[in-house]
């Protein structure tokens, strides 16, 4: 229930950070619309056109945003655009003070969540360059059609660069908040498909792997082998559950070590194996249960073998969706293992050729 709650929440967080691209253009779009309705009124000329093109391409941001997500690269690269252009015309055509100037200045900070922090801080240089370079300037030597005041253009790079900081505070703050978000969601997915004690996948995680493991795709041969540890109670019962625990991790480091294969502790003391009949032989088998039996485990003062037996079902022709029945052929092959001896490898196509 827990898990689940947590699970939710961050899925929600992460489509959270969509929605805030998407309401921070469409600020941005209303504010640039305002601003253009009130530079037809006060007649302002080429900034008109100025913040209605932006008005425009920040509408285009918000429907790429809704349709992509934020990561669309051309809508980065019309950001950056957008942003060198319009700022450019700003400088040379208008006057940006008051409200204006904070407009500009709030520039970089949407460009550093749009992009990340590196490249907003070279977009935020490359306007800080142009800035400086159209403020500074003797009058008449450049392209500009007003003389800025020399307090404004103390200021207006000051505020322009104060802006920046303050963006790129923030967004490190988001940006932790959102990796740690995307390390906990991992994690948890992580947790929902491995056995927690021996680290190979459950029940679940192994169809998923069969689903999207690309070894398997399309390869015809497969076979499933259930390994069962021989008298497994017994250990328990001697040594304690801890020890219990400790053959069972051991049990599934061998099964890693020697099968190249999807492993899956399908329950208690039972290992299934999915594996392609072309790459895996009987000898791998055969591995296994001699590098278990010849494993010795301590446990205080005692030193104790264990054994193993598995049952082995192969086909030509894989369908993952009968999986189940595949495991229960493998599974009659183990019975017929642990009523003739135990510590062995059995081959259903063996036991119907003896019947
Ligand atoms: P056989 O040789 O016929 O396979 O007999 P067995 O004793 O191995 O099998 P049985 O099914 O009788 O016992 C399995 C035991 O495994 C019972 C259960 O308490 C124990 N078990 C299941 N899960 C765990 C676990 O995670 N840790 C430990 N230590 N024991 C477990
Ligand atoms: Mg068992
Ligand atoms: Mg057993």
């Amino acid at each position: 229930m827990i898990k689940k709650i947590v699970q939710n929440k961050i899925i929600s967080d992460i489509s959270n950070n969509k929605v805030f691209s998407i309401v921070t253009y469409t600020v941005l779009f209303t504010v640039s619309l305002v601003m253009t309705v009130l530079n037809i009124i006060t007649s302002k000329g080429f900034l008109t056109v100025a913040t209605g093109v932006f008005a425009l391409l920040c509408a285009v941001n918000v429907l790429l945003a809704l349709k992509d997500g934020i990561t669309t690269s051309i809508a980065k690269f019309l950001f950056a655009v957008e942003v060198l252009c319009l700022f450019t015309f700003f400088l040379v055509s208008g006057n940006p003070d008051g409200f204006s100037a904070i407009w500009i200045c709030m520039l970089p900070s949407i460009g550093m969540t749009f992009f990340n922090r590196r490249r907003g801080t070279l977009l935020c240089i490359a306007m800080l360059f142009i800035l400086i370079f159209f403020l500074w300037l003797p009058y008449g030597q450049t392209l500009l059609m007003y003389d800025y005041t020399s307090t404004f253009k103390m200021r207006f790079p000051v505020l322009f660069v104060a802006f920046h900081i303050l963006a790129f505070f923030l967004e490190t703050l988001r940006h932790n908040a959102y990796e740690e978000t995307k390390r906990i969601q991992e994690h948890y997915k992580e947790l929902s498909i491995r056995d927690q004690l021996t680290r190979v996948f459950n029940r679940q995680g192994m169809y998923s792997a069969l689903e999207k493991d690309e070894r398997y795709i399309g390869v015809k041969n497969m076979g499933v082998a259930i390994f069962d540890i021989d008298n497994f109670k017994s250990i328990n019962d001697k040594y304690g559950h801890n020890a219990g625990d400790i053959v069972l991790v051991k049990f599934a480091e061998i099964l890693k070590l020697n099968l190249n294969a999807i492993i899956c502790r399908w329950g208690g003391e039972e290992f299934v194996v999915v594996f392609c009949s072309d790459t895996i032989k009987q000898s791998d088998f055969n591995n296994v249960i001699k590098s278990f039996e010849n494993h010795e485990f301590i446990s205080g003062e005692n030193r104790f073998n264990v054994t193993a037996s598995v049952g082995v079902y192969t086909e030509s022709g894989f369908d993952i969706s009968k999986i189940e029945n595949l495991v229960s052929n493998a599974d009659e092959a183990l019975y017929h293992a642990k009523n003739t001896g135990k510590n062995k490898v059995v081959y259903y196509s063996d036991l119907n050729k003896k019947s």
